[in-house]
């Protein structure tokens, strides 16, 4: 272990609320949480929301849920509190007040009285802004005021030497001060630009890391001058290399796009939605920039927490792998105890069927069913069609097309001759076990002189209404005998209607 891995490190995950949370944003936060857990520190959770005209009021919401559905809970944040509070920037508007007047105080920041109008001439022509309030004389100044000017604070950036931002995984970033032109800190609403919030809080909030994504290397030398303004020290920088979409051709968008064919979206909520659990997602993110053993893909998180640390992230751009996510998930599925299984898959099978959530979670039936598609399914939104028939009444299976009931290499009539077998056996077979159905079914098929499979098909749409479902007499057992009946009923009755109408074909 490395040094900076025994001391306890304050991180923070420092969203702004403008729109849903991205899965960037949540491979940073949990990157911030593995480090705080693993140096026994602290992750806090930020809200960066002083751009006021992009906030957007889902977005906070959204953003928690993502970070506690993944199991990033925070130790100090908006909701919980701590010795920092509050967590929201817009609360702590006097807060950076205080310090951007103390800058002015200490001849480190300026008022600046330049209109609108003057700074759109300025960019009009193509120029940044000229410092032509740096260095107003005291009348000048007072004359503005008397006017009653609004005006915002600058940073009196140093104009000349260089400044160099220290990155935990990218070495040295030297810039010319000089480019640097006077960066406004505090807007003429009084509220702060992102640049003083974010330095001022990190201080304040004892911050010790700053992990973010690296399209902030370009801010991160202003941040440095300001910190020295101050006279504090900087934490440690950290910026992340940026995820790149699944072809690897560019950023990861920020709205949905379609890649191969395939939609893919880079919204948390999506793949919360679209039945991926939160351990393979946190594997899987995990491996966003880091490696936890070359040889290993599939890690717990007690296993990467203890093993993290900030130095080993790559600089490097990553492609995401989107199909070796839905592989991750199936293997996580498999992995998973079957009453955990069940609980996951609950609310999906519930929404797609209109069924309370809990009630279906404790049905017997569920429980049962969970095992025979656990080795089927790669996300959970792919239980419902497999296990759908279990849990509506009969009337609800029906067969649209009813040649589907009918058996390989059998007629109509002989494919229900063998529901009419199959009806006889479920009334009948002792004891009503998977076990005991099988053996009655396999002897009954031998006796008719029929293929095993053709007697099952008709059976098998006749109970589920699908070709393809669970194993089947797993599938009768759970539904019961006398539901299993009256589908069969059901079934011989449709098949009946189709070939009175059908012209036979062998
Ligand atoms: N509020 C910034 C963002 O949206 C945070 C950048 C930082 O972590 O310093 O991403």
């Amino acid at each position: 272990m490395t040094k900076s891995s025994q001391t306890p490190a304050r991180v923070r995950f420092a969203p702004s609320p403008t729109g849903y949370l991205h899965l960037g944003g949540l491979r940073t936060a949990l990157f911030d949480w593995l480090y705080a857990r693993h140096t026994g520190g602290q992750f806090i959770l930020r809200i960066e929301d002083t751009d006021q005209k992009r906030y957007n009021p889902e977005s906070l919401q959204d953003l928690m849920e993502g970070l506690r559905w993944l199991g990033l809970h925070w130790d100090e944040g908006p909701d919980i509190g701590g010795p920092h509070a509050p967590y929201i920037q817009s609360q702590r508007q006097p807060i950076y007040q205080q310090y951007a007047n103390w800058l002015v105080e200490h001849g480190k920041a300026y008022r600046c009285y330049t209109t609108e109008e003057e700074l759109e001439e300025l960019r009009a022509r193509g120029l940044p802004y000229d410092r032509r309030h740096r260095n107003l004389t005291p009348e000048q100044r007072a004359a503005f005021e008397a006017e009653g000017r609004p005006f915002v604070i600058r940073f009196a950036a140093p104009l000349t030497g260089t400044t160099t931002v220290h990155d935990a995984i990218r070495g040295e970033i030297t810039v010319e001060n000089a480019t640097i032109v006077d960066p406004v800190l505090l807007k003429s609403d009084g509220l702060p630009t992102y640049h003083l919030a974010v330095v001022v809080d990190d201080h304040l909030m004892e911050i010790t890391h700053v992990l973010r994504g690296e399209e902030w290397i370009p801010s991160a030398p202003l941040h440095v001058l300001l910190f020295e303004a101050f006279g504090w020290s900087a934490p440690v920088f950290v910026h992340l290399p940026v995820i790149l979409d699944p072809s690897g051709k560019g950023k990861m968008s920020k709205r949905k796009t379609v890649v191969d064919g395939r939609e893919f979206s880079p919204f948390v909520r999506d793949y919360i939605r679209g039945g991926y659990l939160p351990d393979a997602m946190f594997n899987f993110l995990a491996t966003m920039g880091w490696s936890f053993d070359p040889e290993r893909e599939i890690f717990t998180r007690e296993e990467a927490i203890e093993r993290f640390d900030v130095a080993d992230i790559s600089p490097k751009a990553t492609a995401l792998p989107f199909s070796k996510l839905e592989w991750m998930n199936g293997v996580y599925i498999r992995q998973m105890d079957v009453v955990a299984l069940k609980d996951a898959v609950a609310p999906f099978v519930a929404a797609d069927l209109g069924l309370d959530v809990e009630t279906l979670r404790r049905d017997p039936r569920l429980l049962a069913l969970t095992p025979l598609i656990q080795e089927r399914i790669k996300l959970l939104t792919e239980a419902t069609a497999l296990v759908d028939w279990a849990f509506l009444p009969a009337e609800k299976i029906t067969y649209p097309d009813p040649t589907q009931l009918i058996g390989k290499k059998l007629t109509a009539a002989q494919s229900i001759e063998a529901l009419e077998a199959a009806r006889e056996l479920i009334a009948t077979v002792e004891p009503f076990e998977a076990a005991a159905l099988e053996a009655a079914f396999r002897s009954r098929a031998e006796a008719m002189d029929i293929k095993l499979g053709s007697f099952l098909t008709p059976v098998r749409v006749a109970v589920t209404g699908k070709t393809v479902s669970p194993p089947l007499f797993e599938s009768i057992h759970i539904l019961g005998r006398e539901e299993t009946l009256k589908r069969l009923a059901n079934a011989i009755q449709a098949l009946t209607a189709y070939a009175a109408t059908a012209v036979e074909r062998p």
